[in-house]
């Protein structure tokens, strides 16, 4: 209301309410007061930094798509690895038992 606003309310309801009431009376007042002395100031359009946000989060997202990729790669590596020496080790575990006979 203090800035032009339609009141959600019934300004004759609101009134009454103003006339018994004290504390809304007050935040009425300091409405009024932060309404007028506001009044005069223009605020300045801040910047639009939509795209440049929208670029760094793409950016991060491409990032952290790299990232698990090379992670699933050195899993799949580290696997490879570990299944080639158990293979190794259980050939050469056969061997062993087949020449001690
Ligand atoms: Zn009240």
């Amino acid at each position: 209301m203090a800035d032009g606003e339609r009141p959600p309310v019934e300004p004759a309801a609101m009134h009454a309410h103003l006339a018994r009431c004290e504390g809304c009376t007050a935040y009425q007042r300091s409405l009024g007061v932060l309404a007028s002395a506001t009044a005069g100031l223009r605020a300045e359009t801040p910047p639009d930094l939509a795209p440049r946000v929208m670029a760094r989060l793409r950016r991060r997202r491409v990032g952290a798509q790299l990232a698990l990729r090379w992670a699933i790669a050195a899993a799949a590596v580290t696997e490879l690895a570990v299944a080639l020496a158990l293979a190794w080790s259980a050939q050469a575990a056969g061997q062993a038992a087949h020449e001690s006979h």
